[in-house]
């Protein structure tokens, strides 16, 4: 029998990323640098250069042994992105890069600029296998996940560019980064988490960040929103709730017949508990669909018996996908969705959808075959 030839054929081999400087520990990076006949304390240098000055090129590298600081770098630092495009909107202040993965997958990380701060919306798996219907991501499928060294390569190579200059010209620090690009991040743990613990790490073994502007964005997987919670760090929780009820949110968010709307908030609010930090709840208008002044009411109910202050609602009007059947919310409708949930003492405010002119902004980061 011929197998007839499939598009899966043509795929270009997906696989595990050589192993990186970043996907390591401390530990694991001094005993990699003995490996390679080098002293201990060039691991250090090798993690100065990297996290504080960016650069995971041997010529900057210069206090270590011209001799052998070629072999050593791309020991360690197998490049694992390389930019196959890019294209910005909103004046050069958000920046889209489309990635090449070492196995030829592809994904991408969002760069916005503000008066106040650059925010990186970073991608934790190519594609997703949490099948929101409104999501471009979610039409994908899942086809792997990243290591933790391919994502905070993104937060590297993005750091980097704002010191450039990349953002409008005066150079900037990246100060925020969400895990809102493609994937679900829980359902990727322990690479996630390696890579938020980089992110935050005082230099020189991380960028420094806050860990408050840190956002981790969950379909809610509630065991691994405990989990996160007992991680003793200051992250921001988002949460896609993106209705009240059971019988919507299954729809819009297929988990939700696992981890009920309720299972997803209690889960929130433990985590509130435990970190002190304020949740954030997503919620894509759409129209006619999520958007009714009655939905707004459960919402705010359901928010305040668990509570005061633990929580704010992000809504952001539905960014239409290719073929879907589903359009955004009116801005009087969504108006009046925030005033109900104030009514109910929650605080609310839309969320900005920058970038969707260049397909950039929430739920349309998907690989267009064109690219
Ligand atoms: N898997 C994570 C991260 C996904 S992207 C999660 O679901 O939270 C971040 C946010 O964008 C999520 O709240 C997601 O539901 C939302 N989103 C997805 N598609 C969207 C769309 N078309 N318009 C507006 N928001 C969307």
């Amino acid at each position: 029998m011929t197998a007839a030839p499939t598009l899966q054929m043509a795929a270009p081999r997906r696989g595990k990323p050589p192993r990186h400087f970043a996907d390591m520990t401390t530990d694991e990076r001094v005993q990699a640098v003995r490996d390679a006949g080098h002293d201990a304390f060039r691991a250090r240098q090798l993690a100065t250069h990297y996290f504080t000055h960016l650069t995971a090129d041997a010529d900057d590298m210069t206090d270590l042994p011209a001799s052998s600081r070629d072999a050593l770098v791309a020991g360690l630092f197998p490049p694992l992105l390389s930019p196959s495009f890019e294209i910005a909107t909103d004046d050069g202040e958000t920046v889209k890069t489309l990635w090449s993965l070492h196995d030829g997958v592809k994904v991408e990380s969002v760069l916005m600029g503000y008066p106040d701060r650059a925010t990186l919306c970073v991608t934790s798996q190519a594609g997703c296998g949490m099948a929101c219907p409104f999501c471009a991501t979610g039409q994908m499928g899942l086809t792997r996940n990243l290591s933790a060294a391919e994502i905070f390569e993104q937060a590297r190579l993005a750091a980097r560019a704002c010191r450039d200059g990349a953002l409008g010209g005066a150079p900037r620090r990246l100060s925020n980064v969400v895990f809102m690009g493609m994937g679900e991040p829980l359902a990727n743990y322990n690479a996630v988490l390696t890579a938020v613990r980089m992110l935050i790490a005082p230099e020189p073994d991380g960028l420094g960040l806050a860990a408050r502007h840190v956002t981790v964005s969950t379909v809610g997987l509630v065991p691994a929103i405990d989990r996160l919670a007992g991680e003793g760090l200051q992250v921001t929780l988002a949460l896609s709730l993106h209705a009240p009820d059971d019988e919507l949110r299954s729809e819009l968010v297929p988990i939700n017949t696992q981890w009920s709307v309720d299972e997803a908030l209690d889960a929130a609010k433990r985590y509130f508990d435990a970190t002190g930090r304020r949740v954030s709840i997503e919620y894509a208008l759409i129209r006619a669909v999520n958007d009714q002044a009655w939905r707004a009411d459960l919402l705010g109910e359901k928010l305040a018996k668990r509570g005061r202050a633990w929580v704010h609602v992000n809504p952001i009007p539905l960014n239409p996908t290719p073929g879907s059947k589903w359009t955004a919310t009116k801005p009087a409708v969504e108006r009046e969705f925030v005033r109900r949930l104030t009514e109910h003492a929650i605080p609310a405010t839309i969320r900005d959808t920058r970038g969707s002119d260049i397909d950039g902004a929430c739920g349309q980061l998907a690989i267009k075959e064109s690219l």
